[in-house]
């Protein structure tokens, strides 16, 4: 199996972050020899968070035991530095990249890197995406807007666009949800906003005839199935038939985009997964877990290696060769 959606986070000190964003620059709080410890925002406890996540030993004995080939690792939404100045954002991810190609060096074959840039500044993020893939990471992730822009964004869609042109493939990964003073309990941001931002990631694209622009070569995945994206494609396709408005920057049906995207496979459910599929193509979703958080898949590939809607080929393309063409392993 390979796990095409998990996340590491290097063991950044205090006083690296401080002397790049005493504000903003993310670091890791465990106490020498620890099991757990904590992702710190400046002075703030930020997330509560375990070994895996650094040790690249603990999570390939991990792995063994969950039946798991090959993960894809990529940074944890919180080091992207979108918001900082362009210049001090690209240093931080080239040395974010180098950290994790580091981190999957000692487990060659297990481990692979996926890499951040700074999308604020789109000579910058290009350049980076390139360095990173020359230096060994199998694609790049980035978040799913940059402030108020949103992927159908003259500078995002040209930082696509340089991906296809580059064959590097994108992992697209909700962050920064919407909705902030209404969803305060209960994880509501992760549960209700984070679905959202990925839809609205992904119709962007498609209404804003963005994916016209893009070649087709692009290999784009959104992460957790795409969010609401399946289940409300008909409801687009019903307001693009209906609505002038809906149709007026998009010349074809909405869902007949649908092709272009790929998905991972993070929907906890076989019913949704079963919709994924059908929607999507058994060739367009790729397992991915959301390890090692407590809202990603606990014992990975189980909702697929149990769906037996899907034929013994079409699960095991789910598995890994889905990923294994997309990333070109
Ligand atoms: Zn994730």
């Amino acid at each position: 199996m390979i796990d095409m959606h998990s996340h590491f986070f290097p063991p950044i000190t205090r006083e690296e972050a401080h002397a790049v964003e005493p504000e903003r620059a993310p670091w890791l709080a465990v106490e020498t020899g620890a099991d757990t410890g904590q992702i710190m925002l400046a002075d703030r406890p930020f997330r509560p968070v375990y070994r895996a996540l650094w040790d690249p030993n603990f999570r390939v004995a991990e792995l063994d035991q969950q039946g798991i080939e090959t993960q894809i690792v990529c940074a944890t939404p919180v080091m992207f530095g979108y918001a900082w100045e362009a210049s001090k954002a690209a240093e931080w991810a080239a040395r974010m990249n180098d950290r994790a190609i580091d981190f999957c060096a000692p487990h060659p074959r297990r481990l692979k890197a996926l890499a951040q840039v700074p999308l604020q500044d789109l000579k910058l993020a290009c350049a980076e995406a390139s360095r990173a893939k020359a230096a060994g990471c199998v694609g790049v992730q980035i978040g799913n807007h940059l402030g108020d822009k949103d992927l159908d964004h003259e500078q995002l869609v040209d930082f696509l666009i340089h991906c296809a042109e580059q064959a590097i493939p994108v992992l697209v990964h909700p962050w920064d949800m919407m909705g902030g003073n209404r969803m305060k309990k209960w994880m509501l941001p992760w549960l209700v906003a984070m679905p959202a931002e990925t839809q609205l990631g992904m119709l962007s694209l498609i209404l804003s005839g963005a994916m016209e622009r893009i070649p087709e070569s692009l290999k784009i995945c959104f992460a957790h199935g795409g969010g609401g994206f399946a289940f409300l494609l008909g409801r687009v396709d019903n307001a693009w038939r209906h609505r002038d408005i809906v149709r007026q920057d998009c010349p074809n049906l909405p869902s007949s985009y649908a092709r272009r995207f790929h998905v991972d496979s993070a929907v906890f459910d076989p019913r949704a997964l079963r919709l994924l599929t059908e929607v999507m193509g058994p060739d367009r979703v790729m397992l991915g877990s959301d390890y090692p958080f407590p809202l990603g898949e606990q014992r990975i590939g189980n909702l697929i290696q149990h769906a037996d809607f899907l034929s013994k080929d079409d699960r095991h393309r789910l598995l890994r060769g889905n990923a294994e063409a997309f990333f070109a392993l």
